[in-house]
């Protein structure tokens, strides 16, 4: 195990519990203190500097799997000012892989009737109304009572320490490791790490440290106040979530947890533009707000009871970026947004997620550190294209005279009147998919994944203008999206001749293109791209009803040196919603058709792929043409490469009863040529 030496003016009382081994090794006297020089025989692998809700969502996550971690915390216990409130499905669907949705349902509330857009009078302007079989909600509970929840699973992890009243100083890298600085009431502590991550909210040390900067900018004409309230709103018929509407008096109401637990925040007008921090209200201040709050609120406002009042300067700023060595920036230290809309926290505990996963990937299974610098670019670039600009247009709606915005407002709540579905596109509350980037089934970042699309000749399209449109304008514009930095890692269009194979079934299509990315959420988000939807995005093929599926790898047999001039891909078809195959099958398949592929010199390469498309296709391929297709009908697909068409004819009659498992399995054959518009850029 290895070592940290360190010099400490007490041994103090949180090192002893501690479970390591402390022995004392020096000691020597400096104006009447003495300090020891010990050795523990302990070394957290990850130290998080904060202990908010992201510094401890990590840890969580970290802890969970066997990682020694080790967090430290300025404050004297969990920050109990008031602060983030709602947990998106998104970010629940973390919960849940964590083992802990449960316990926050339990301390919080869960909630699914939507939000409303009010006046300043408290009359409904638009709102959200979610179907009632529709299965998202979200959870509203207050941010200190959450952190309880994961404190709580984090000390029972076993292989964390969370010490409080403890504030990092400095650190510095070496190769390989982190060491930091650490001061207490009582020591100072020098201390190694392998990462060491800095949640440390928005002033965060970690990062000025680093020298990165936050850029962007501060709402400095308005200072924000969040306002902790009791009152029985939802007796009221109020939603528990509400953005009122007004030039001045707006602000958002929602629900904080259980009972009658409420919260407020709003925004007046600073007499100067400025970016102080201020720690507490004035009396007229407070008078003002809670004028406004008892306009806003119908009922008997004189019950209203008013438990805390929390002031604050917003700010719209992202870190230049998340990581510098071994030190990872996530939360408030990275990112900075106004609270409307509770996207801050969402995006938050969301690059915790990802970031969790990540260490975990490189600390217990070997993955390249290069992972990180993809979690750093993928959660900046996520709040600089999403949560940046959303929650500025979520706050513009609300108080914005501007006439540009004062358009938005008027197609927003149109829209939101007009076209009921868009209820449930909002409802889904946040884009789940652009937010986040972690979801083993949905949002994979980590593995390879190849996209199988049928392509077939639209009614009445004369065959050559077809061949001509697939095989080189669409093939061109891929070329072109790859030139121009697509992450396509390959594209390869295979015909579907006349042949098929027996007890196989031919397709109706004329293509299968299949291309290659380097993961799921990749795929998700180039849909987002504005230049993918102006070109490839925006070409017929794209636009008719087509089938497929998203697979993972899981075997492959190649021998590189000879090539192929014909290619036969078997999908086996999925006969209900819930067939798949177990990973034995995938074992024993990818056993027993490497050794036939082995022994037939005529196979140049044989690859074997489990279906990962996502349950919930309309979702993953939102606002894109590709949510009208079918991605379910397989559970799994192989390809085999053939030096000619007649070897593969000879293989196909000579291993029917293998492949089809002596015609159990149903299996849709393409057998054509490949055409190789983009060849692997991956060894
Ligand atoms: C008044 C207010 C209202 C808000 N309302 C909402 C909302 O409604 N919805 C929403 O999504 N977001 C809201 N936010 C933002 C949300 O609270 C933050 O996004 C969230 O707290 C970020 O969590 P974090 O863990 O990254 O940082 P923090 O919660 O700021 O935690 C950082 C921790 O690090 C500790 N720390 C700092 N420096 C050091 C150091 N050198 N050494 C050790 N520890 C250190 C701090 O004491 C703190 O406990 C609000 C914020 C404020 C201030």
């Amino acid at each position: 195990m290895p070592l940290i030496y360190t010099w400490v003016s007490q041994i103090s009382s949180s090192l002893l519990q501690a479970p390591v081994d402390i022995q004392e090794l020096d000691q020597f006297q400096e104006y009447g203190k003495t300090y020891f020089y010990i050795q523990l025989l302990y070394d957290p692998v990850v130290v998080v500097v904060g202990a908010g809700p992201v510094g401890l969502f990590t840890a969580l996550l970290l802890a969970q799997k066997g990682i020694k971690v080790i967090v430290y915390e300025t404050g004297s216990g969990i920050d109990q000012s008031p602060r983030a409130v709602v947990y998106f499905p998104a970010v629940l669907e973390e919960f849940s892989k964590a083992g802990i949705l449960e316990a926050v349902i339990a301390a919080g509330e869960k909630r699914c009737e939507g939000v409303d857009w009010r006046d300043r009078d408290g009359k409904v302007i638009a709102g959200i109304d979610p179907p009632l079989e529709d299965p998202h909600y979200v959870v509203v509970l207050a941010q200190p009572e959450f952190c309880e929840v994961i404190l709580d699973a984090l000390v029972k992890t076993g292989n964390a320490e969370v010490h409080f009243n403890h504030r990092l100083q400095t650190l510095q890298q070496g190769d390989g490791f982190v060491e930091y600085h650490v001061e207490s009431r009582e020591s100072t502590l020098t201390g190694k790490c392998q990462y060491l991550v800095g949640a440390d909210g928005g002033r965060s040390t970690v990062r000025r440290n680093l020298g990165i900067e936050l850029e962007g900018y501060t709402w400095k004409d308005l200072l924000f106040v969040a306002v902790n309230f009791k009152y029985g709103l939802s007796e009221l018929g109020w939603k528990a979530g509400n953005f009122i509407v007004d030039p001045e008096d707006w602000g958002v109401i929602v629900k904080r947890g259980k009972g009658r637990s409420w919260r407020i925040a709003t925004g007046i007008r600073r007499a100067g533009a400025s970016t102080d921090r201020i720690n507490a209200l004035d009396e007229a201040t407070i008078s003002v707000i809670k004028k406004r709050l008892c306009h806003m609120l119908p009922g008997d406002t004189s019950q209203i009871e008013y438990e805390a009042f929390a002031p604050y300067v917003v700010h719209q700023r992202c870190a230049s970026s998340y990581i510098q060595g071994h030190v990872i920036l996530a939360g408030d230290a990275a990112h900075l947004n106004n609270p409307t809309g509770g996207l801050g926290l969402t995006t938050g505990l969301l690059d915790a997620a990802h970031l969790g996963r990540s260490l975990l990937q490189i600390l217990n299974e070997g993955a390249s550190p290069e992972l990180l610098q993809s979690y750093a670019e993928t959660r900046r670039r996520i709040f600089r294209e999403i949560t940046d600009p959303m929650s500025t247009a979520n706050l513009l709606r609300l108080h914005s005279q501007k006439p540009e915005d004062i358009k938005k407002r008027e197609e927003f709540f149109k829209n939101l009147r007009d076209r009921k579905d868009m209820a449930t596109i909002l409802m889904a509350g946040l884009p789940d998919f652009a937010l986040t980037s972690t979801s083993e089934t949905k949002f994979d970042t980590y593995h390879e994944v190849t996209w199988f699309i049928s392509v077939t000749k639209p009614d009445g399209w004369p065959t050559e203008k077809f061949i001509h449109e697939y095989k080189s304008v669409h093939a061109g514009m891929t070329r072109q999206a790859k030139e121009g930095g697509s992450p396509l890692r390959a594209y390869i269009q295979i015909s579907n001749s006349k042949q098929t194979m027996k007890g196989g079934v031919r397709p109706e299509w004329d293509y299968v293109t299949r291309l290659t990315f380097p993961n799921l959420f990749i795929v998700h988000s180039s849909f987002q791209d504005p230049g993918y939807r102006a070109t490839a995005g925006a070409h017929i093929f794209c636009r008719l009803g087509q089938e497929g599926c998203l697979a993972r790898q899981v075997a492959k047999f190649s021998r590189s040196e000879k090539t192929s001039n014909t290619s036969v891909l078997m999908f086996h078809n999925r006969n209900e919603a819930n067939d798949e195959y177990s990973q034995e099958w995938f074992e024993k398949r990818a056993d027993g058709m490497t050794s036939i592929a082995d022994g037939d010199e005529n196979v140049v390469e044989y690859v074997l792929w489990r279906d990962i498309a996502p349950k919930n296709s309309d979702y993953f391929f939102r606002d894109t043409q590709f949510s009208g297709g079918s991605w379910h009908n397989y559970k799994a697909v192989e390809g085999f490469d053939f030096v000619d068409e007649d070897a593969a004819a000879a293989f196909l009659d000579c291993h029917r009863d293998e492949i089809t498992e002596r015609s159990t399995l149903q299996i849709t054959v393409v057998i054509g040529e490949p055409d190789h518009i983009i060849r692997s850029d991956v060894s």
